[in-house]
């Protein structure tokens, strides 16, 4: 009976791995790593390298490399192979334990922000232990060892996502571990873990049609394209069966991501015909980032290999649903229990509704910071646009645990739906519903029944910034709690008035950052002003809450970022968003002057012919006359608030005549041939 998954892990050097291949004394010392977050002995590398090479080097590795997760948001590889020369015109192969701890890759065409002057374009490499090595191996069977590092300049200031996330993790587990301290948790140095799940979605396209739309080449989205008649109107793709074709490459997928040790669980249609998801079993949080990064690279592979192009873009479809990236959150204590699931004593109970709290508390404060965090061109077509929750961040705790949080902020009085009242810490909570999942799925900071889900992330980009945000700002709330708790206790105060009177006040003071209606309604819109919630509609808006003294002093505080890496990050993204505004007006530009105008002019040319048709002649005439005038208003466009005005315009007199010229004059694959066949 066949009771395994075969080939799992197999590309990954892991735990089982490492155990095989390390003497005792050097897989506990580096176990003893991974587990507490301590300084590696460095005397083990040269034995870790050297397994390490052997390992990969019988499953085909000719070359290593330090992978890292540059600010551009996507991962980068430098490529160096085992071989060095014997000196006897031979070879030897070699992999030193300096080369897996640290390398030093030219840094000068990865963007610093200003971080980095141009004479100093070093930057350095370092291995984060904590997340396993693997294998990657390309089409033709060539195979690389991938070695998890952080990306740093020359004065160890961030380069990269995963050192601010690996920072972001440790304070987190420091105030997790004091807020233990309290509930008489005491694992000695054993780190508290932050987990992530993160469902991944995205679209699959016919490679062919692809190749005839340059707006997908070029930026991954299309610029032009009228709606397809029947699209998810229906509603009949979401859970629907899962077409052959589709099927077959979702099983190869699998296989794929199992064998880089990506625990992939879920797979399923999404609400638009051609859309699709998959979730992974959560994990530590900086490996679940690892391997979301893995995943979104082999996901584009592997459909390249059954003829479809996977668009990981936010809203690759104007008028049906985009893709996003559900970051499911919690923390595992350092007593291995999830501490956002509810317990079942009035202990834990009291320990899940601080957690509660200080969440309530963090997102608060920081509305604006998580909404930065997914500030991006792509996701300003979906957040607000009823498909995504709003721009305005909020968080859903379900009717219960709301009640719950209205007894502790009422001090324990008697008020209650059912008669009594809680006492933190000596009452039980009522039973709040398994898996209690936010069914409207509109808000976008939903508690769902033993984690936190934010909503808001783009499917294409890297989980690290939000949760970088989001530890930091939990570990920030848990710091003030802890600190006013303490302060109670050395007054003499008996510890669960203590911590209630603390939550009591938090609550009072964040209870506006609760909502558990609908965030897709106009009524809440009103509603979060008059509360004084933030709504910050584009990326331009949203990215100013980087650049703030709160910001700087958050993450300064607890080591995460410093100010110059923190300016660094707004500058980039800043950057970032005009550049990629700039190249879609360009590619627009280019599509409606050489591929769109021919086809209209050969299509009025036929047309002119025939009196018949000449009111449709007209109709094309005019809509040509428009589209030369949206080219005038698109080139006299200066920054990308006007670019994306001048884009739209442009695009309404495209869509029209792609409804009037003949299919076969129509030069681009349309819609529906995208997205139905
Ligand atoms: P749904 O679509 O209902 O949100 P999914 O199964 O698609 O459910 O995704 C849920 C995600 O949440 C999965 O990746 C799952 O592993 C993850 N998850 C479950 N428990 C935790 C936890 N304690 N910490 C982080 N993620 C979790
Ligand atoms: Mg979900």
């Amino acid at each position: 009976m066949k009771n395994t998954i075969e080939g799992f892990g197999e590309n990954v050097f892991g735990l089982p791995v490492m155990e095989a291949h390390l003497s005792a004394p050097t897989f506990a010392s580096l176990k003893r790593t991974i587990d507490t977050g301590s300084m590696l002995d460095a005397s083990i590398a040269d034995e870790v390298a050297e397994a390490m090479k052997i390992w990969a080097m019988e499953k085909g590795a000719t070359h290593y490399t330090h992978w890292f997760q540059p600010l551009t948001g996507a991962t980068a590889e430098k490529h160096d192979s085992f071989i060095f020369p014997d000196f006897k015109d031979g070879i030897v192969t070699h992999f030193s334990g300096n080369e897996l701890i640290q390398g030093e890759p030219d840094a000068s065409s990865f963007p610093s922000g200003g971080l980095r002057a141009t004479f100093e374009a070093r930057g350095y490499t370092g291995w984060d232990p904590t997340s396993p090595a693997f294998i990657k191996y390309a089409d033709a069977g060539a195979a690389t060892l991938c070695i998890p590092t952080v990306f740093c300049g020359y004065n160890g200031e961030a380069l990269d996502k995963k050192t601010p996330l690996l920072r972001s993790m440790k304070v987190l587990s420091e105030q997790s571990i004091r807020l233990g301290k309290l509930f008489g948790i005491d694992c000695g140095e054993t780190m508290a873990k932050a987990t992530l799940g993160a469902e991944q979605e995205y679209f699959l396209i016919d490679q062919d049609l692809v190749a005839a739309r340059p707006d997908i080449l070029q930026t991954g989205r299309t610029l032009f394209g009228r709606s397809a008649v029947k699209h998810q109107q229906l509603d009949d793709h979401y859970f629907g069966a899962i077409k052959p074709r589709v099927a077959v490459f979702m099983a190869d997928l699998d296989a794929e991501l199992w064998k880089a040790g990506v625990p992939s669980k879920t797979r399923h249609n999404e609400v638009c015909p051609g859309q699709f998801e998959m979730a992974p079993v959560f994990e530590t949080l900086n490996v679940a980032v690892d391997h979301n990064m893995i995943s979104m690279e082999i996901i584009k592979t592997i459909a390249e290999k059954h003829g479809f192009t996977c668009l990981l873009h936010e809203k690759p479809f104007a008028g049906v649903n985009g893709s996003g990236k559900h970051n499911n959150w919690s923390i595992v204590g350092p007593d291995g229990k999830n501490w956002l699931q509810p317990g079942d004593n009035p202990h834990e109970n009291a320990k899940f509704m601080t957690l509660v709290v200080a969440l309530m508390k963090a997102v608060d404060i920081h509305a604006d910071l998580l909404r930065a965090t997914v500030a991006t061109a792509g996701n300003d077509h979906r957040l607000g646009a009823n498909e995504a929750p709003p721009a305005i961040v909020s968080i859903f705790l379900g009717d219960q645990l709301t009640d719950v949080i209205e007894q502790i902020e009422a001090g324990g009085a008697s008020r209650s739906t059912d008669g009594g009242s809680i006492h933190l810490g000596v009452d039980l909570l009522p039973k709040l519903p398994r898996g209690n999942t936010d069914r409207n799925r509109t808000s976008p900071f939903a508690f769902v029944g033993n984690r936190f889900e934010f909503r808001a992330l783009g499917s294409n980009q890297s989980p690290a910034g939000a949760n970088i945000v989001i530890n930091t700002i939990v570990a920030e709330a848990l710091d003030e709690i802890c600190t006013q708790v303490e302060a109670s206790l050395a007054e003499g105060k008996e510890f669960n008035a203590a911590l209630q009177d603390v939550l009591a006040e938090m609550i009072k003071k964040h209870k506006r950052i609760l909502f558990n209606g609908d965030g897709y309604t106009e009524g809440w819109l009103e509603e979060a002003a008059r509360r004084g919630l933030p709504n910050l509609v584009t990326t331009e808006d949203a990215l100013e809450a980087i650049n703030t003294q709160k910001a700087k002093d958050l993450f300064s505080k607890y080591g995460v970022l410093s100010n110059e890496e923190l300016e660094s990050r707004y500058n980039i993204y800043v950057e970032a968003y005009k550049t990629l505004i700039g190249i879609e007006a360009g590619t627009a530009l280019e599509i409606a002057k050489t591929i769109i105008i021919p086809a209209v002019v050969t299509a009025i040319t036929e047309y002119s012919a025939v009196p018949a048709v000449a009111s449709i002649t007209q109709e094309m005439s005019t809509l040509l006359e428009k589209t030369i005038a949206g080219i005038a208003g698109l080139e006299a466009a200066e920054d990308p608030a006007a670019e994306i005005v001048a884009m739209n315009e442009l695009r309404v007199s495209v869509d029209a005549l792609e409804g009037l010229v003949p299919a076969d004059l129509w030069p681009m694959p349309t819609y529906s041939e995208m997205l139905l066949v």
